[in-house]
């Protein structure tokens, strides 16, 4: 018997990321395009048309078993996407019947993606030796998606999984949602970016600095993984201090489902098991006792790849 194959489309505001992947996780082939995200939806799709088609040339008659689509933004039932975040000019777009258009005889399923990239850890990754977990997906911005018995818990309307924007004070910094409070508002690039620009004015021997070209604005989270592994000192307390934040929200999430286990992915969590250790520390001292002995933090095992195989994964 053939191993079964499938088409999964990471997009991105930057890239569409096409890939061919086996039943198995593995990626036998991927792409890359510009997304266009400024020229809005019917130039995005013409992007997603145009890395999807490529893609399918290096099958070789092999049959696939579809086509899964990871967009950020929330995802209905029936595919439509809904204001993606850096994507020009998109409220609404029904994308899964739009592109159901192009290939016809393709089965197509599109799902947000940090659901997308939780379904890989599900599948392929750190979370296949568990039924039940929380996906956090930490980077410029912070997401999530909660995996129950195995599937991907989405909620009635697709949104479900939105640790980011779980407030932990009410009287906290504005987020990018309009909430106070925030995870997001304290983890993310925004607000990280501040908080460093503030404790650098004490700390010159930080390497910070260096890593952003002097320009703080574009510190994101990654470039603090980055330095904390090169051992600098402020770096590696903003992670900790940030780590412990994002523990916060984590704990809420467990004492209300009843979970154990927590999943890390995105740019900081390369940065070393200290930053994983922070936020268990946090979340064990925060749920509820039952729970506490069984709590565990890991980190994601696909990368940049999970993308890819999460959305191949809605249709293998
Ligand atoms: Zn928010």
């Amino acid at each position: 018997m053939k191993p079964r194959i499938a088409i999964g489309v990471d997009l991105g505001a930057t890239t569409v990321k096409t890939g061919v992947v086996s039943s198995a996780g593995k990626i036998l082939y991927q792409n890359k395009f510009p997304t266009n995200a400024q020229s809005g939806p019917p130039a995005v799709l013409k992007q997603i048309e145009t890395s999807v088609s490529e893609a399918l040339t290096h099958i070789d008659g092999k049959k696939a078993a579809g086509i899964g689509i990871g967009s950020p933004g929330v995802v209905d039932d029936d595919g439509v996407v809904k204001s993606p975040p850096n994507i020009a000019h998109w409220d609404e777009v029904p994308l899964a019947r739009q592109l159901q258009k192009i290939f016809r005889r393709m089965r197509i399923r599109v799902e947000n993606d940090a659901n997308a990239a939780a379904i890989a850890e599900s599948r392929f990754g750190a979370g296949k030796k568990f039924d039940n977990f929380l996906f956090v997906i930490w980077g410029t911005g912070v997401g999530g998606g909660i995996i129950l018995n195995n599937r991907i818990y989405r909620g009635p309307s697709g949104g479900a999984g939105e640790i980011g924007h779980c407030s932990i004070d009410y009287n906290g910094p504005e987020c990018n949602c309009g909430n106070r409070g925030c995870v997001e508002a304290y983890i993310g690039q925004r607000y990280l970016s501040r908080r460093t620009a503030e404790k650098l004015k004490s700390r010159p021997d930080s390497k910070i600095l260096e890593l952003v070209n002097g320009d703080l604005s574009k510190l994101e989270p990654m470039y603090l993984a980055e330095a904390a592994q090169k051992r600098d000192q402020l770096a590696r307390e903003m992670l900790v201090e940030a780590g412990t934040l994002l523990g916060v929200a984590i704990a809420a999430v467990m004492n209300v489902m009843d979970l154990r286990v927590s999943i890390i992915g995105g740019g900081v969590s390369a940065a070393g098991g200290f930053v994983l250790d922070a936020i268990e520390q946090s979340v064990k001292s925060r749920v509820l006792k039952p729970l506490q002995s069984d709590i565990r933090v890991l980190q994601a095992q696909l990368g940049n790849d999970a993308g890819i195989l999460g959305a191949a994964g809605l249709v293998l």
